[in-house]
């Protein structure tokens, strides 16, 4: 009895030493199995990493369809939830942005859950073409179009808006204006609010929609049902979500005055992710509570009708739903430091988890095998390009890893890579694409193999 209860506090001190099990760090699915292996479950089944990338070898992603499918639920059902509790009179559309994964994988468990779709992109476009024609839609799914429109583009949103789809162009600027006052469905414009938050993707010059002056100077606009911000991804405070609503309802209110029928208030995307997890967000029920409660209350002082709210989250729903398997292949001195180490990794963070590069993105990494070893090393990884930013160094920190020479063969998992990495992903040193499977129903499906050595010849004209 007494030996058996000191085994089950040390399982339970490396789980929380890895932060996992935490829901509010989304990793309330992951656990580690008696023989120190990572284990990711969905209901009642589970998979072994370890066991896997075994099998299927590295690098490799794994996607689970069930966390997606459970994250829009979530949403949707907290939305609504509040809307009831707090007496809201508009409706709530949830938009999955597209953008943020393209990969049927990802797409489909989407729609399945009630999802409507943004897409920002002719291309993007034309995969909801594809899936229109094979018969796959409740005619009521609502499609935003954001980007910009090209003509290519803008005759696809007329083509399917005459199929009867409900595809709703957000007008970004003059030409677009000009070239859709004919359009016969509904119609969003886009503002470029003068409001800063604190968050990175919030730049001091942005370009996306009508500067406030010129928006309001604009008058009447054909079949204007919506009025679009976004401000930026990733915000990290509710305050950040809540300024900009206050705003946009002042902007919708003037705007109301010679478009009667405006009706909706999309305030695109924000919605974060721990992925750090060192320091926590805030929960999706406190932010849709405030979120709700400041679209009330704003638009009673100004004497509004309720508007109806859309949200396109993104990373939120997606990001979760997928890691990435490496082998670490050796070890190496760094220069001028011995408090660590190099572990080189048999892919690469500038080819496929491109944000490390790109935005100082940092990443959950653990071990998928000794995860109970007690000895670590402080360590920096390296990617296997022949860049010298093909590095992951916790934004010059460090990571801890079990030490190789007690291990036979060591892999890492990256958590939260669903989003944006996909699409972002190259080719640097004609290095393969990690192979990509899904996990489902208790089982592994292969969705992309590894690219063979002529597959990426073949992308370069060889
Ligand atoms: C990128 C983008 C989103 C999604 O952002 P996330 O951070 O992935 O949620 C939503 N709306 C617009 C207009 C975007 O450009």
């Amino acid at each position: 009895m007494g030996r058996k209860k000191i085994r089950r506090k040390k399982k339970n001190g490396f789980k929380k030493f890895w932060k996992l099990g935490f829901e509010e760090l989304n990793t309330q699915h992951f656990d580690i199995n008696p023989d120190g292996e990572l284990v990711v479950r969905e209901g009642n089944f589970q998979y072994n990493i370890y066991d896997i990338v075994k099998k299927y070898g590295t690098s490799t992603e794994i996607v689970f369809p069930t966390i997606i499918e459970s994250r829009v639920r979530d949403l949707i059902d907290t939305f609504n939830a509040y809307i009831k509790i707090l007496s809201y009179r508009g409706r709530f559309y949830y938009h999955y942005a597209m953008k943020a994964n393209q990969n049927k994988e990802f797409v489909l468990p989407v729609i399945a859950e009630g999802a409507n779709l943004d897409v920002s992109s002719a291309n993007e476009l034309f995969v909801v073409k594809q899936m229109i024609e094979q018969d796959k839609f409740n005619a009521k799914i609502r499609v935003t179009c954001n980007g910009p429109k090209t003509e290519r583009y803008i005759s696809l949103i007329e083509e399917l808006r005459n199929r009867g789809l409900i595809v709703i162009p957000i007008i970004e600027n003059h030409d677009e204006l000009e070239r859709l006052k004919k359009f016969k469905g509904e119609v969003g414009i886009r503002v470029n609010m003068d409001i800063k938050i604190d968050a990175h993707f919030d730049k001091k010059y942005n370009r996306f929609g009508f500067l406030e002056e010129d928006l309001l100077k604009i008058g009447k606009v054909r079949n204007l049902s919506t009025l679009h911000y976004h401000i930026s991804s990733q915000i990290e405070k509710i305050d950040g979500f809540l300024k900009p609503i206050k705003r946009a309802l002042g902007i919708y209110h003037k705007l109301k005055e010679k478009n009667p029928a405006l009706d909706t208030l999309n305030i695109g995307s924000g919605a974060g992710i721990p992925f750090e997890k060192s320091k926590k967000l805030y929960s999706l029920k406190n932010l849709v509570n405030q979120i709700i409660k400041t679209a009330k209350n704003e638009s009673d002082r100004l004497q509004l009708k309720h508007p109806n709210l859309i949200v396109e989250w993104g990373r939120y729903v997606v990001a979760p739903a997928q890691i990435t398997i490496f082998k670490i292949l050796t070890e190496k001195a760094i220069v001028n430091r011995t408090d660590k180490k190099w572990y080189v990794i048999d892919g690469s963070f500038i080819n496929d988890l491109a944000d490390t590069w790109g935005i100082h993105q940092r990443w959950h990494i653990i071990p998928v095998n000794y995860m109970n070893d007690k000895k670590l090393n402080k360590v920096w990884l390296a990617g296997s390009s022949c860049d010298s930013d093909d590095k992951y160094t916790a934004s010059g920190s460090y990571i801890v890893l079990p030490h190789l020479s007690d291990t036979d063969d060591l892999y890492i998992a990256v958590l939260d890579t669903g989003a944006y990495q996909d699409s972002l992903a190259s080719h640097h040193c004609l290095l393969s694409s990690p192979m990509k499977l899904i996990a489902t129903n208790g089982e592994i499906k292969i969705a992309r193999k590894r690219e063979t050595p002529e597959e990426i010849g073949r992308l370069f004209g060889w």
